[in-house]
């Protein structure tokens, strides 16, 4: 039998650590406690939550509390505004990117003790503590992240959210978020954001994500939503495509978990990588998110005719050279990218949060 330990930032259990034989009498199961290794360490909070699962059921998924959350009456939206921000509490902050990697990005859990419910996709406010230099007197302006977490946070009892950030110079929110020690408080707003929902009525769907940097961040929470809780009324049977952009493989945002869900989940989990300073593309230039769109685009677009989501987060300037791909791309089909477009934005299948 195995134990898996969903603690730390990527909660997965990949990584094993051989413990003392456990026996049962009806079957020989190996002993295993599973760890998460990209933290490096047991860091068992004590909201932590202890699960067994079988060996054999490597699919096997955590359970999470309180379920009350699948079954709000609408979407939480804008509970805490910037006038009267919720007041919560840093639990960590890790650094998950690698010594190469240019650059600080930090793994943060927030614990708003259920106070702030949020669901997959959306974002909360940060106002970082100080007065706004533009505005004397009066506190920063709010900053947006998208939540990394799923509703249930990274100790799945629903009382804590996770951002991903990278600390920026002179970023005064990003770098008061990766400087922030355990205990320290932080005022939130939100949640905010209905754009990145995850669409569930169909759990069957396709969904193609596509990310620069931290946007990844809510990409983390469908994937654990569909891959790693188990959720009584989302069971999630269709196919999940990631595209990650990050400068080099030092870079990589939890990739620990993604690679185990494509162990786990090879007929419902796709994942590509765009190593912009560590490959090329086939023109020579920088290998970015949109010449991996480019290779798979046949794919791409039939997962769309047939209905498949497609979703953006990241950086901004990405999108100009994502629509010049698929516009390419539809050219040489034959379609007018714009008409495309406009019916992809009609069916709700296309998702776009930038900044
Ligand atoms: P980053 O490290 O600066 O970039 C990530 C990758 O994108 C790098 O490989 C970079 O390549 C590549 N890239 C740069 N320009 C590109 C372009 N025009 N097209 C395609 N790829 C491009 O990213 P980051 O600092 O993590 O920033 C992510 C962005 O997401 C920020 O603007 C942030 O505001 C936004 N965002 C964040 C969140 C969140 O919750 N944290 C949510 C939504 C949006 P090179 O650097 O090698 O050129």
């Amino acid at each position: 039998m195995s134990i898996a330990l969903p603690t730390g930032i990527d909660g997965s259990s990949r990584s094993m650590i051989k413990v003392q034989s456990i026996s049962f009498t009806e079957k020989s199961w190996s002993p295993l406690l599973r760890l998460d290794s990209k933290s490096r360490s047991l860091s068992v909070n004590k909201r932590s939550t202890i699960c067994m699962s079988l060996q054999q059921a490597s699919r096997s998924k955590v359970a999470v509390t309180p379920l009350e959350l699948e079954y709000p009456k609408e979407t939480p939206l804008n509970l805490y505004r910037p006038k009267e921000p919720y007041t919560a509490t840093i639990v960590s902050v890790e650094r998950i990117v690698g010594p190469q990697a240019p650059g600080e990005t930090c793994h943060i859990v927030i614990d708003h003790d259920g106070n702030v419910p949020y669901w997959e996709g959306q974002s909360y406010g940060v106002i970082p503590p100080g007065e706004n230099p533009k505005k004397p007197g009066a506190p920063h302006n709010v900053r947006l992240y998208s939540i990394a977490s799923t509703r249930y946070g990274d100790s799945f009892d629903g009382k804590t959210a996770s951002l991903c950030e990278k600390k920026i110079l002179p970023g005064v929110c990003s770098n008061f978020l990766c400087n922030a020690k355990p205990g320290d408080k932080v005022k939130i707003t939100g949640p905010s954001g209905k754009v990145m929902l995850l669409p569930e009525d169909d759990p069957k769907a396709t969904h193609i994500m596509i990310a620069t940097g931290t946007g990844v961040a809510p990409y983390r929470g469908y994937l654990r939503r569909m891959f790693m809780e188990n959720v009584p009324n989302f069971k999630f049977d269709g196919l999940a495509w990631l595209f990650l952009g990050v400068a080099n493989s030092d870079s990589l945002l939890y990739d620990e978990e993604f690679t185990g869900y494509l162990k786990d989940y090879p007929e419902n989990f796709k994942y590509d990588k765009a190593l912009s300073r560590e490959e090329k593309n086939k023109k020579g230039g920088k290998m970015y998110v949109q010449d991996k769109i480019e290779e798979y685009s046949d794919e791409i677009f039939k997962l769309l005719d047939n209905g498949a989501h497609i979703y953006f987060c990241g950086l901004k300037g990405m999108m100009p050279g994502i629509q010049d791909t698929l516009k390419r791309v539809a050219e040489e089909r034959g379609e007018s990218w714009e008409q495309k477009l406009t019916q992809l934005r009609k069916n709700k299948q296309w998702h776009v949060e930038v900044y």
